[in-house]
């Protein structure tokens, strides 16, 4: 799918796959009015990507398609993608055109076991758009994930919810102050989501991103695999290790990084991690 960017934006015409989600885009729908936007927050009609990938092994079970989307509330001091913060740095694209582009990967996501993957950004700051396009990928046979910091849950009803295979729920912290000095704000309602898809009983993966001198909190991260283990729906634990491939977005973006001398975390310190889940008899790697 080719779709025009915003005037002056690009020469060329920007796709809406990408290589990876390092790519850096930005200004791709700012031709949108502001009321199209709310319309399209309301209904899901329309959403805002930064692209789809193919071939992802690292987004859930098997090999996975998987769509960026644009916006986020948080504001992460690790963050990869800071480009993906603002709804209008990514391409609208149509439901209808979002799930031809599942469609025609559906086969082939099916016979290699993998499945879609909704990731953003955030992809509940786009309810809507993300329920549904969940649900007709869901309804084509294909196995559904999304990857969400939970904030915006509430806004998914119990039956959205069943459409999502699996949901993988990125976790920054445990404890309220810690969660803030992460990404700015309060993690209640992340807490609350974890407990609600336990009740559903709902598969569930937990993501935490290890950052030496941030989120490398012994305590923190007992408390978490303490958390996780009582849910009963922790699938999985991944331990993220802290890395620099975002950091030229930063720059680039004129955000003040915080993180520029951080080093990635040493094999040692993530088999540490690793540990601590383990013992809260967690699987975890
Ligand atoms: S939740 Fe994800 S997209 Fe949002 S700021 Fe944090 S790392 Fe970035």
């Amino acid at each position: 799918m080719e779709i025009a960017p915003a005037p002056g934006v690009a020469a060329e015409t920007v796709s809406i796959e990408a290589a990876s989600p390092f790519e850096m885009r930005v200004h791709l729908g700012e031709d949108v009015p502001d009321m199209d936007v709310r319309t399209a927050l309301k209904t899901g009609d329309l959403g805002f990507l930064h692209s789809f990938t193919t071939g992802s092994a690292v987004d859930g079970p098997g090999i996975r398609l998987v769509a960026w989307t644009t916006a986020c509330m948080f504001r992460c001091q690790y963050c990869h993608n800071p480009d993906t913060w603002t709804l209008k740095n990514g391409i609208p694209v149509p439901l209808k055109k979002a799930v031809e582009e599942v469609q025609k990967y559906a086969n082939g996501l099916k016979a290699m076991k993998g499945g879609f993957t909704l990731s953003g950004g955030e992809p509940l700051m786009q309810d809507r758009f993300a329920a549904r396009l969940l649900a007709a990928v869901k309804s084509m046979g294909v196995h559904t994930a999304i990857e969400t910091n939970g904030y915006y849950a509430d806004r998914l009803s119990d039956e959205e919810i069943a459409n999502i295979d699996l949901v993988i729920l990125d976790m920054k912290a445990f404890t309220p102050e810690q969660h803030r000095r992460v990404t700015g704000l309060l993690n209640d309602e992340v807490l609350k989501f974890a407990r609600r898809l336990a009740t559903l009983k709902r598969p569930m993966w937990l993501r935490y991103v290890l950052v030496p001198g941030l989120t490398d909190i012994r305590e923190e991260m007992e408390a978490l695999a303490s958390f996780g283990a009582s849910l009963g729906v922790v699938e999985r634990v991944e331990i993220l290790p802290f890395h620099q491939l975002g950091e030229y977005k930063w720059h680039r973006l004129g955000l003040t990084y915080e993180l520029e001398a951080t080093k990635p975390p040493t094999a040692e310190e993530v088999a540490k991690a690793v540990a601590i889940f383990r013992a809260a008899g967690l699987q975890a790697d």
